[in-house]
């Protein structure tokens, strides 16, 4: 699906810091703890390419991985860490606003919302963001595998109802399993789709 090697390029604190921007990039973004890692693992086919959340000094950055010859695919930090000084929230709200607003070659944002939990406050916030630099989302449901059948569709509509006031949002929601591998064909689809 994605001709050429996957492996990780950098990781970036600052924008003078980002690869030259000549290919297709998508990035990833979500709460610490959302399943970001396992799912990039998962989709990549790479057991440790993305490392776990809460590896030290990686948290701050913004990591870039090839995916084949054409396209990037952009680790944003994970948000929501209630701990997180108040200063190093602010350096990386400037950060990210900055390359959400900046970067030419970024395609379309994939946000992961725990699929237990639907939509909370700093996932709306980063929606927000991504409205205001009108790069469009899609939103992705992770660890769907532990979510009973039966209350699949009571969470699902809670989620499409909040995307609704987010213009920037794409409607179609992608759910996903790392453990299972469910939606993970899908969500490739629409990244190796992209140019
Ligand atoms: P990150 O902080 O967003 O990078 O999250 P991680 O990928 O480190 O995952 C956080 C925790 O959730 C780890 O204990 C993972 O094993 C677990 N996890 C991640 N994805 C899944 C999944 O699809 N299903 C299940 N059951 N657990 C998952």
């Amino acid at each position: 699906l994605f001709a050429g090697p996957v492996d990780f390029v950098k990781g970036v604190v600052a924008l003078d810091g980002l690869p030259p921007a000549d290919r297709a990039e998508v990035c990833f973004a979500g709460r610490s703890n959302v399943g970001k890692s396992s799912l990039i693992n998962a989709l990549t086919g790479r057991k440790t390419l993305a490392r776990t959340s809460n590896t030290p000094g990686r948290t701050q950055e913004i990591n870039y991985f090839a995916l084949g010859a054409a396209h990037y695919l952009v680790d944003l930090p994970g948000y929501g860490f209630a701990e997180a000084p108040r200063a190093v929230v602010a350096r990386w709200q400037a950060l990210l606003r900055d390359y959400l607003a900046g970067r030419a070659t970024l395609r379309r944002a994939f946000v992961l919302i725990d699929h237990r939990h639907g939509i909370k406050a700093p996932d709306a916030e980063i929606m927000a963001l991504l409205d205001r630099a009108a790069v469009t989302f899609h939103t992705v449901l992770t660890k769907a595998d532990k979510v009973k059948a039966a209350d699949r569709a009571r969470i699902l509509d809670g989620v499409r109802t909040a995307l609704a006031r987010h213009p920037a949002a794409y409607p179609e929601l992608i759910v996903t399993s790392s453990e299972t591998g469910e939606g993970l064909a899908t969500l490739r689809a629409e990244i190796a789709a992209l140019a």
